[in-house]
């Protein structure tokens, strides 16, 4: 509806008139100005303009009419058209009309005739105001009603795009978890796939790096097979390196590699370095130099075995990639000795004449597996750096790398505790001096299911002195660790019959087997083995394939050894401690060396180191000789004292 009407009711046509006139003129052009002389003229009126979609703004009307009077028309009026505006207009004031037209039809002024022409005029202009006001408010109300509306459908709508989204987000939180455990399961198969795999090649490499050492050893093996088996030794321990490598890999990626800090004599340390590093480079024929700069502590406490690999790799890497010139290695200390107690740093740098490596190549070369240049002879993995990387970092420092004009350098900075005032520790000498120990001959119960490990030990620690007992279950290894009481038990963990967790729990609950040393000998070298078997009662742990250094080192600790070293010829400084049976008791050795009859030697020497402890040393030179199958020694040997008789 666009336009609006003013209808005016009074049943005297003059006053109609009038009525009209006057509103003509300020309203006439906004508004149809409508007249009717009844008041049911005035209802069909009001019908009519609607049905022309008109509205009646105002209606003003007069009270006393024939038929319908004022005021009940007002209130039909307001009855049908509520937003009406209604003016009565009366002669007479008549208080219950205009009562009645207030109460019910909402009665917006009351005019009195004769009125005045100013005040209907701006009566009418504040009742048509009012009118567009209510309209305008109306209409509003009405948008206000439908943006509310549109709000709620938004509103709804919303709620349904959450509750999908959630339902969406729940479902790839689900396919999250899922995946999540997914790759735990698959990292979990990696870890123990690597642990299996770890322990499969370890097995077999006891039994090649055992003998090689043990052969190594021998006198009685000409140089040229010695060669040989310093060949398998070496290609054994490259193997082991690479597996170390990648299992460290693997701890380093799932942050499972701990460091094992402990103090150790650095220079020691160093001197190691260059002892294994200098014939390499004597081979290739370049310089090797060891530098010392600022003050260098003598004992260091940090993961010795970590930065020994560091170091090996850094050194090794430097010495494979240079042809010609020199490799150095200098350490810079910053230690002051008025404050022992304070951190201090050391620097490490290697730099090398070779190759060098490409500036664009610098980042790839600490990935995995990523060999950069052309060096498709040399041997390598890829993975030494790193692993040497991650070690360094877990140690606190950053490795660094910078291309020079000739070669490479490499550098890194730890910083380490201060050193306490404890005595520095004792160390085991090397292993191929250590050819005995004072004091009497201890025992040592080796078990284990597979006879070549044993016989890796029972070889490596014959010719040293030890006995040796066998057994190749738990079972079995309790009965005679109850009923011999041996000095020191090595044992396996995976066995038939009776596991290693299962011996320890029964040899810690007799009395007679409690106090006894046991070391747990695994190739399952995880740091939760270690942590297992320390649990389980195990004091000391021997990884497999094991290492003759380490395996005495073992022994001294808890045996409370004093070495006899190599300084002195064996057959002397043995020869001068050794007790040897009487004559009498020889004859039947002598008569079998002669004749090169071992088994029978073996035999003899057997019965006669069972006759008194005292033998022992006897016993164990010619074990040794008959080891080598050296019947020829032992006839010159056994020779004097047969003689003598
Ligand atoms: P690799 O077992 O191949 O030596 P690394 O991770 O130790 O593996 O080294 C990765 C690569 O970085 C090497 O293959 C070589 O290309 C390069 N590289 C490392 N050290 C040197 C160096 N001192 N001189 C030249 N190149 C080097």
């Amino acid at each position: 509806m666009t336009k609006l009407a003013i209808l005016c009711v009074d049943d005297e046509a003059v006053v109609l008139e009038s009525l009209k006139e006057q509103l003509k003129r300020p309203f006439g052009k906004d508004f149809y100005i409508e007249i009717a002389e009844s008041s049911e003229d005035a209802l069909a009126i009001i019908q009519e303009l609607q049905a022309d979609q008109i509205e009646v703004a105002l209606v003003i009307s007069d009270q006393i009419m024939p038929g319908m009077k004022g005021d009940e028309f007002l209130i039909k009026v307001h009855d049908r058209f509520p937003k009406t505006l209604k003016i009565l207009l009366t002669g007479q004031a008549s208080a219950e009309a205009v009562g009645n037209a207030v109460n019910h039809a909402r009665l917006y002024r009351y005019i009195a005739k004769p009125w005045d022409q100013t005040d209907l005029s701006l009566t009418v202009t504040e009742a048509l105001r009012r009118y567009q006001q209510d309209q305008q408010l109306a209409q509003q109300n009405q948008q206000l009603q439908r943006v509310n509306q549109e709000l709620a459908q938004l509103n709804a709508s919303l709620e349904q795009k959450v509750s999908d989204r959630t339902a969406q987000l729940v479902a790839v939180n689900q396919q999250l978890h899922h995946a999540k455990e997914i790759a735990e399961v698959a990292n979990r198969a990696k870890s123990a796939f690597l642990a299996n795999m770890s322990h499969e090649l370890r097995t077999p490499l006891n039994g090649i790096l055992g003998y090689s050492q043990i052969l190594m050893r021998d006198e009685a093996i000409a140089p040229k097979p010695k060669d040989g088996i310093r060949v398998i030794h070496q290609s054994g321990t490259h193997l082991l390196t690479l597996i170390n490598d990648i299992l460290d890999l693997s701890k380093i990626e799932a942050q499972k590699l701990e460091l094992m800090p402990q103090e150790f004599a650095f220079d020691a340390f160093l001197t190691d370095m260059v002892n294994l590093f200098q014939p390499k480079a004597d081979q290739k024929e370049i310089v090797f130099h060891l530098v010392t700069e600022g003050q260098i502590p003598q004992i260091v406490q940090a993961d010795q075995k970590r930065l020994r690999q560091i170091l090996f790799n850094l050194l090794g890497n430097a010495i494979k990639f240079t042809d010609q010139g020199c490799v150095t290695l200098t350490v810079i200390g910053s230690v002051q000795f008025d404050q022992r107690l304070t951190p201090y740093t050391l620097t490490f740098e290697i730099k090398d004449t070779g190759i060098g490596i490409a500036s664009e190549a610098l980042d790839r070369i600490f990935l995995p597996f990523e060999q950069v240049g052309d060096h498709s002879q040399q041997e390598g993995t890829g993975l030494g750096l790193s692993i040497t990387q991650k070690l360094v970092s877990l140690m606190g420092g950053t490795l660094q790398v910078e291309s020079l004009n000739q070669g490479s350098r490499f550098w890194f900075t730890l910083t380490l505790p201060g050193m306490s005032d404890a005595i520095a520790p004792s160390y085991a000498l090397p292993s191929q001096i250590i050819t005995g120990y004072q004091g009497t001959p201890k025992t040592i119960l080796v078990i284990d299911d597979l006879s070549d490990n044993r016989a890796v030990v029972v070889g490596m620690l014959t010719p040293i002195g030890f006995n040796l007992l066998e057994a190749s279950d738990g079972q079995t290894g309790l009965e005679i660790a109850l009923a011999q009481s041996p000095d020191l038990i090595i044992s396996d963990l995976t066995m038939p019959k009776m596991g290693g967790f299962e011996l320890i729990r029964q040899l810690q609950n007799d009395p007679r087997s409690r106090p006894i040393p046991i070391v747990a000998s695994t190739a399952s070298v995880s740091q939760d083995d270690r942590l297992r078997c320390q649990t389980a009662g195990y004091q000391d742990f021997l990884a497999k394939p094991i290492q003759l250094d380490e395996l005495l080192a073992i022994l001294q600790r808890h045996l409370n050894l004093i070495w006899i070293e190599q300084a002195a010829p064996i057959a002397e400084s043995l020869t001068d401690s050794i007790v040897v049976p009487p004559s009498e008791e020889l004859v039947l050795l002598y008569q079998a060396a002669q004749i090169g009859h071992i088994e029978q030697i073996t035999q003899e020497v057997l019965r006669l180191k069972a006759l008194s402890p005292t033998y022992h040393g006897f016993a164990v030179k010619l074990l040794t000789l008959a080891e080598q199958f050296d019947d020829v020694g032992i006839t010159k040997f056994v020779e004097p004292y047969v003689r003598k008789a």
